[in-house]
C-alpha cells in the first residue's frame, strides 16, 4: 500500500536509476531524436529529489503533487508535461483513494494520453505504462514483465512525438521515454509497494 514515506522512496529511486542510465537514454533519444531525453530527465528528476529529501509531506497526494510541479517545470522537452501530467492524474486519484495502486496508476496514463494523444503502439512511454498497469491488475507484474514492454518498443514505428519524423527508420530502435517509464516502474516494484 502507497504511503507518504514509500511513495517518497519510489520517487527517489527512479531519480537515482534516471542518473545512474543518462547516458544510455540519451544515446537511445540520439538514434530517433534529438540526444536530449537523458539529460532532460536526469535535471528534471534531480530537481524532484532534492525537494522530496525535504520531506514534510502528509499525505500522497501532497508527494505527487510536488513531483508533478518538478517535473513539469524542469524536465522540459516533450517529456516534462507527459510526466508532470502522469503525476498530476496520480496526485488527483491520491486524493481519492491513497489505497488502489491500479486506479492512480490509470489516472497517471489518462494524464499522459490527454496530453500527448498517443495510444498504444505508438512506440511512446504508453507502451511500457499501458501494459505493466495490466500485469499489475493480473498479479503478474516483474522486472521482465517490464522489460519485456521496454523492449517490445523497438519494433514499433513512431507516430507520435520527435521520433515519428523518422518514419520507418524509428523502428529497430528502442523508444527512450518507453525505457525510462521501464525505470520508474522498477522503482515501484522495488519499494515495497505493492501488495501481495
Ligand atoms: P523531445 O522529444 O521534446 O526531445 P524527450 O526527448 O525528453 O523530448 O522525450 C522523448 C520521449 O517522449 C519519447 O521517447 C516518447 O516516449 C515520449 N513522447 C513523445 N511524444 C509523446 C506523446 N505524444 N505521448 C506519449 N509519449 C510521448
Ligand atoms: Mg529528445
Amino acid at each position: 500500500m502507497l504511503t507518504v514515506e514509500n511513495a517518497t522512496q519510489w520517487l527517489i529511486n527512479f531519480a537515482k536509476k534516471v542518473n545512474e542510465q543518462k547516458e544510455f537514454l540519451t544515446e537511445l533519444d540520439s538514434a530517433i531524436g534529438d540526444g536530449d531525453h537523458g539529460s532532460n530527465m536526469a535535471r528534471g528528476t534531480k530537481a524532484m529529489e532534492d525537494k522530496l529529501i525535504e520531506g514534510g509531506f502528509t499525505t500522497v497526494q501532497d508527494v505527487f503533487k510536488t513531483a508533478s510541479m518538478l517535473l513539469l517545470s524542469k524536465v522540459g522537452g516533450a517529456s516534462g508535461p507527459l510526466y508532470g501530467s502522469a503525476l498530476m492524474g496520480m496526485a488527483k486519484q491520491a486524493g481519492n483513494d491513497e489505497k488502489d495502486l491500479v486506479a492512480i496508476l490509470n489516472a497517471g496514463l489518462e494524464g499522459i494520453q490527454k496530453r500527448g494523444k498517443a495510444e498504444p503502439g505508438e512506440k511512446t512511454m504508453v507502451d511500457v505504462w499501458a501494459p505493466v498497469i495490466h500485469a499489475l491488475e493480473s498479479g503478474k507484474l516483474n522486472k521482465e514483465t517490464i522489460q519485456e514492454a521496454v523492449n517490445q518498443t523497438k519494433d514499433m514505428k513512431a507516430t507520435k512525438g520527435r521520433a515519428s519524423y523518422l518514419g520507418d527508420r524509428s523502428i529497430g530502435h528502442m523508444d527512450p521515454g518507453a525505457t525510462s517509464s521501464g525505470y520508474y516502474f522498477e522503482a515501484l516494484l522495488e519499494g515495497d509497494i505493492i501488495d501481495e
